[in-house]
């Protein structure tokens, strides 16, 4: 079990004093932590110039009965479930699948929350990138820490969760969908909503020199230079368009990209 001294000194080992990061967690494997996620977060910002996380809300998804075709989607499949959806606000919790320690953040005193219905960031000292996002590019903020030198995090996780291979996705040209959320008022149109990610793994062997990794107890936290991710990323889908797709054969988006290819 760290406490935050050995927190603190895993994340400055990592090296990354003055550069902006994006992280990914899952506090679990590190067991019981003194102070909890408030412990790691405050390590965090302690160890790096800004911090920004994905703070998404897919409650605020509705299914419509038709629109554009192979859009990875099964139109009509909402009417059990719409009724269900909530309007996004500013102060919604961040979904429970990313963890607690983007909730964590978005409830820091110092933290900016971007407005997107779905694909919502938060981030300490990181406006110069959150204020990127629009409802056209939402995964925007993730350039923008990339030309500041930005670094992916990734606590206790892999590259499943990695969001910054989306943004090389599209980067390298592949199909992006559409989705709709509920906003303040009325159904909004949510374009570039990226694929899936189960198969995002794959991209690991191709990274072991750019990867920092230093273990924290039962744990570990390792980085990755985004440009570079961007990079390899890019060549890997324009050797083959069908790249860190996943196996499953239900899988709706990864058949998308499949037929677009075909
Ligand atoms: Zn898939």
């Amino acid at each position: 079990m760290p406490d935050q001294a050995e927190l603190l000194a895993a994340f400055q080992a990592l090296g990354l004093q003055d550069k902006p990061v994006i992280a990914h967690a899952s506090l679990k494997p590190f067991g019981f932590i003194e102070g909890g996620a408030e412990t790691v977060l405050d390590a965090m910002l302690a160890s790096f110039a800004s911090v920004i996380m994905p703070t998404f809300t897919y409650k605020t998804e509705v299914i419509p009965d038709v629109g554009p075709p192979n859009n990875g989607i099964t139109y009509g499949s909402g009417h059990d479930t719409n009724h269900l959806s909530e309007h996004f606000q500013p102060d919604m919790r961040a979904d429970s699948l990313m963890g607690i320690l983007p909730e964590t953040l978005r409830n820091h005193p110092s933290a900016t929350r971007t407005a997107h219905p779905i694909l919502s960031f938060a981030g300490v000292n990181a406006d110069f990138a959150l204020f990127t996002q629009t409802l056209y590019e939402p995964l925007a903020p993730i350039g923008a820490l990339a030309e500041q030198d930005g670094w992916v995090m990734l606590i206790n996780v892999d590259h499943t969760v990695n969001t910054s291979i989306h943004y090389a996705e599209k980067l390298a040209g592949r199909k992006q969908f559409v989705r709709w959320a509920l906003a303040a008022e009325r159904v909004v149109e949510c374009p570039n909503y990226p694929g899936d990610s189960t198969g995002f793994q794959a991209i690991e062997s191709y990274l072991p020199l750019e990867t920092r990794r230093v273990p924290v107890g039962e744990g570990f936290v390792q980085a990755v230079p985004l440009q570079r991710l961007f990079d390899v990323v890019q060549q890997l889908i324009k050797k083959d368009p069908l790249a860190l797709l996943c196996e499953r054969l239900d899988c709706e988006r990864c058949n998308a990209v499949r037929v677009t290819e075909r």
